[in-house]
């Protein structure tokens, strides 16, 4: 079998923001799964739940069809409903706020802390009211954010902790890997991640009675699966026991994902390895600041994003098209919902500085697997030559 060789059609020497490292493992596995005639949810996505579970150290995780769907569904069995009050950070991909007004919550954002891009406890416990059910904490750019804090939060204030990891899947928290900290933790498959089945998404969960309400949920609400059915030997005839979805996820992804999931680790270790290029790259440079890790606590880098302080001497935007003119795809910082037309009538009275400064300020730098060093060097020298004043430069 030979399969095409995936075709780049940037332009020539263009170097993207991102890329999804795909092989012909995972073409073969798609196809193989075409032929079995199981397309949909089935075999192979029971096979990539068990392996998902195991490489988080969760009880169970549940396939559904990308992270917004995980995290509308961790919304329902988390019991948050109409009249309810979910904090979480503004500075995060709209998804997260549009799970909360799905079950007719309203999303509360609190900000978040500029070395890491994540919630800020303190900042968040000043928000909490009689409202508030629940706290739903973003590790955004795969940087993890501090569970411990929001889970003591949580107990004091009887909330539920929900994770949005859309970005995380293979970071570590306490030395040991997002997916297991808490009950409900939602990941994505999106190409912009770190491992892709095209869309995806899955929830790790140690609750039992999560689970199986999930499983339900994700299906019509239907109280046997299509393929128990399909195996019995005898007739039976499903019930569907509550309003459901159509939430589930295609073997032929699961197929991919099992496949992808194989090489996560090493995927870090390589975005890990350009990353440290990039630290110690810009370390020296008082005008910018690098997102921070801490001791235990490691990213993905799902992306990695730089902060142009006050002092920089190259203005954000133009710094950006400098580098699109060379070659080189950036992107803006983190967007803020809050700014966005459709939460900005609801906030009129936001004010996230932070979150909106790190925003405006800030720049996201290609990294993808396999990013060569040559363009790695390539992006760091072309980086660097921009922001060194012109006078300095012999
Ligand atoms: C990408 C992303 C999502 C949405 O994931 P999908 O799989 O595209 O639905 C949600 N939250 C965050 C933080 C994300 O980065």
């Amino acid at each position: 079998m030979v399969f095409q060789k995936e075709k780049n059609n940037s332009p020539k020497h263009m170097i993207p923001i991102a890329k999804p490292y795909l092989t012909e493992e995972e073409a073969q596995a798609a196809y193989d799964t075409i032929l079995t005639g199981w397309i949909t949810q089935g075999p192979k996505v029971q096979e990539f739940e068990e392996k998902f579970a195991k490489y988080t150290g969760a009880k169970y995780a549940v396939a559904v069809s990308n992270c917004t769907t995980a995290l509308h569904l961790s919304m329902i069995v988390a019991g948050i409903g109409t009249g309810d009050e979910v904090i979480c950070p503004s500075m995060s991909y709209i998804a997260t706020a549009n799970a909360i007004k799905y079950v007719g919550a309203t999303p509360v954002f609190a900000e978040v802390k500029p070395e890491t891009y994540n919630l800020d406890p303190v900042d968040t416990e000043k928000r909490i009211t009689d409202r508030t059910k629940a706290i739903l904490i973003v590790h955004q750019i795969g940087m993890p954010g501090n569970i411990d804090a929001f889970q003591e939060l949580c107990e004091k204030y009887n909330l539920k902790l929900i994770e949005d990891a859309a970005c995380a899947v293979g970071s570590v928290y306490k030395n040991k890997k997002i997916g297991a900290h808490s009950e409900l933790v939602c990941f994505s498959f999106h190409p912009r991640k770190v491992i892709s089945t095209g869309d995806g998404g899955m929830i790790t969960t140690n609750r039992e009675d999560y689970y199986k309400r999930l499983r339900l949920l994700r299906q019509h609400g239907m109280s046997i699966n299509d393929r128990v059915r399909h195996e019995a030997s005898k007739i039976i005839f499903e019930d569907h026991v509550e309003v459901g979805y159509n939430y589930r996820m295609t073997d032929i992804q699961a197929a991919v994902g099992i496949k992808q999931l194989e090489k996560l680790d090493w995927i870090v270790a390589e975005r890990r390895k350009i990353a440290a290029a990039y630290h110690e790259a810009f370390k020296d440079i008082d005008f910018i600041s690098l997102p921070l890790e801490s001791e235990g606590n490691y990213s993905n880098y799902q992306s990695f994003c730089v902060y142009l302080r006050k002092n920089c001497p190259v203005e954000r935007n133009t710094l950006m098209q400098e580098l699109l003119d060379k070659g080189i795809a950036t992107r803006r910082g983190i967007m803020t919902s809050h700014r966005e037309t459709a939460y900005r009538k609801f906030q009129e009275n936001t004010s996230l500085p932070i979150s909106e400064d790190l925003q405006d300020n800030s720049i996201i730098l290609p990294l993808y697997v396999p990013m060569g060093r040559e363009e790695v060097t390539y992006v760091i020298d072309t980086f660097l030559g921009m922001l060194t004043p012109k006078a300095l430069v012999l």
